[in-house]
Formats: structure tokens, C-alpha cells, sequence
């Protein structure tokens, strides 16, 4: 039954590639395509959609509860996709104490989409993973038995799910980028390249903890390391949602030049670094780099229902 609600979903896979003509790159004799996994799914936006459906077929039926901020593009894509499947989905949020009745555009999302909410302050938020935690915050939320996924979505599921991406990207570019979170996807994405080819991470999260996060992911998803991967941590902006008027400047130029719509709390730091490296000289004449569009504007999604 959920097999029949899963082929339902229709996804274009694999992704399209798309050449950009950017003058910044090809001055420099660099081809720059756009791997365009926002494609992937008009309401289960890019990585999102290749890290969750693995886990949504684990839950085979099951409630699926999972944790976020309250911004959290991996609420809000759980939240949909349980309205697509006929799952049942939990969102425990993070830090919103109770009496704070208004809901931020991207909860109300969630809860249109038949997402029951569940608030938690920030102390408990932290010891989450802590087994009694975890299933005092599971109890408390009416949520006893059901399929947890980790706050971002990435387990070794997830992980596993995003080596496909890399799978997609082979003999087509020399370096693929993509901003991270939690690292899930790329963790997957450097596993699934082929030889010769190599990652870039950019960490939209300030703190430098994120290579260890993409090690410990490979070592649950595939057993110990895997591929050609490095980060560059100069590109968070200040942390997650953190913007300045110098990026918006940037992504809203990028959306003219190019017709694409830039996500920003991911996909526009990635960019803006790929284009500051491009001026360093990291990236030879001839080569190709790929920047993965792991999602689209969250206003630009058409609304569901
Ligand atoms: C969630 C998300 C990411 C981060 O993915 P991780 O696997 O957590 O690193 C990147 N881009 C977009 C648009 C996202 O929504």
C-alpha cells in the first residue's frame, strides 16, 4: 500500500544538469553547471527528497516524528511529504515556549500540511538524543512507537540515499559543491562520485564541527570513509538564517543574471563561496564544477493542498 502511495510521488530523477554562463567563471575558463535537484519534486524539494523517502519507507506506515528549529526546511519538507504518503507526522520544535501562540509562515506550512506540533525548550531540545529524553519528549508528544528521524534528517538512510546524487553527477564535473547542514548530503554525494572527481562542503553553520559530523555519518551509513572531500567554513554568513545585505546583493544578482531562484539560507552562501574561490584561483582552466540546488525559496513553492 504505501509502495503504491511511494511511486505516486513521480520524482524527476535523475536530476537535470544545467550550464550557467557566468562570466566570473568562464573567464577564467570554468564551466559552471547547476545540478538542479530543486527539479526533483514540486513540495519534496531536492536533498530533502533523497534523504527522507529511504526513511519514509522504513517507517513503513508508522507516525514519523522528527525534530527543528522553527525554520527548519526538513520540518516543513516531513510535513509534506507525510500529506503525500497519508503518513501521520510529528514536528518537535525547538525553543518555542508554550504561550507563544503565533506561528512563523514556515510552521503554519507544516501544520497545513497535517503536521502536529510539539514544543520544547532548549535544554531539553539538547539532550534529545539522550535515550530517557527522547522518550519522555516521545511520550509527552503523544508519539510512543513512532519512526524518529533526526533533527535534519540524516542517518544512514539518508546518507546512503544521497550517494545516488553523486551516482547522477559522474563523468560530469571535476569538483561538485553543495552547502551543508547537518553534512547528510554530503557525506552521500562524496561516496557516490566516481574517481577523480572530488566534493566541496560549505557549512551554512558557524562552529568548524561539521568534518567530524560527515566522518561519523560515513562510518554509520558505509562502514568508514569515503571518496575526495573538503570543506571551506569561510561562508556561513554569521550561522543559519544569518544573512547580510552583501549576500542578498549577491543572490538577487545571480537570480537576474541566471533565471534561477536562489534558496537562501543554503544555496546562496554556496554560491557566493563558489564565486569568491573562482576569483582565489581554486579551480583550473578546463574544469568542471557542478553546484548542487538542493532547494528552492521557500515563498517561491507554490502553496499546498
Ligand atoms: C536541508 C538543506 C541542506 C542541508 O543538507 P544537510 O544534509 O543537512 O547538510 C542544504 N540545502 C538546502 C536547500 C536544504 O534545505
Amino acid at each position: 500500500m504505501k509502495r503504491l502511495a511511494l511511486t505516486g510521488l513521480q520524482p524527476r530523477l535523475p536530476s537535470p544538469v544545467h550550464e550557467v554562463v557566468d562570466s566570473r567563471f568562464g573567464r577564467g575558463g570554468v564551466r559552471l553547471v547547476l545540478k538542479r535537484d530543486d527539479l526533483i519534486h514540486p513540495e519534496l524539494v531536492g536533498n530533502k527528497w533523497r534523504k527522507l523517502v529511504p526513511n519514509l519507507v522504513a517507517a513503513s506506515g508508522r507516525t514519523v516524528v522528527t525534530f527543528g528549529g522553527a525554520y527548519s526546511n526538513h520540518l516543513r519538507a516531513t510535513a509534506a511529504a507525510g500529506r503525500l504518503l497519508g503518513l501521520s507526522t510529528v514536528g518537535v520544535v525547538r525553543g518555542q515556549e508554550l504561550g507563544e501562540r503565533r506561528l512563523n509562515p514556515s510552521l503554519e506550512r507544516c501544520v497545513a500540511d497535517g503536521m502536529r506540533l510539539h514544543f520544547i525548550d532548549r535544554a531539553t531540545y539538547r539532550r534529545k538524543a539522550e535515550p530517557e529524553t527522547l522518550a519522555a519528549v516521545l511520550r509527552a508528544a503523544g508519539a510512543e512507537g513512532a519512526y524518529v528521524v533526526p533533527e535534519g534528517g540524516s542517518n544512514a538512510l539518508a546518507v546512503r540515499g544521497c550517494r545516488a546524487l553523486g551516482e547522477e553527477l559522474r563523468g560530469q564535473a571535476d569538483v561538485v559543491a553543495v552547502a551543508c547542514g547537518t553534512g547528510g548530503t554530503l557525506a552521500g554525494l562524496a561516496a557516490g562520485l566516481g574517481p577523480g572527481q572530488r566534493a566541496l562542503g560549505v557549512p551554512v553553520l558557524k562552529g568548524g564541527f561539521l568534518g567530524d559530523e560527515v566522518r561519523g555519518l560515513q562510518a554509520e551509513a558505509f562502514g568508514g570513509p569515503r571518496g575526495d572531500w573538503w570543506l571551506d567554513e569561510r561562508f556561513h554568513f554569521g550561522g543559519y538564517a544569518r544573512t547580510t545585505g552583501e549576500l542578498e546583493a549577491f543572490a538577487d544578482d545571480f537570480e537576474e543574471r541566471h533565471g534561477v531562484a536562489v534558496e537562501r539560507l543554503y544555496v546562496a552562501k554556496l554560491l557566493y563561496g563558489l564565486v569568491v574561490l573562482m576569483e582565489e584561483g581554486a579551480f583550473a582552466p578546463g574544469a568542471t564544477v557542478a553546484a548542487v540546488v538542493t532547494g528552492a525559496p521557500f515563498e517561491a513553492q507554490p502553496a499546498s493542498r
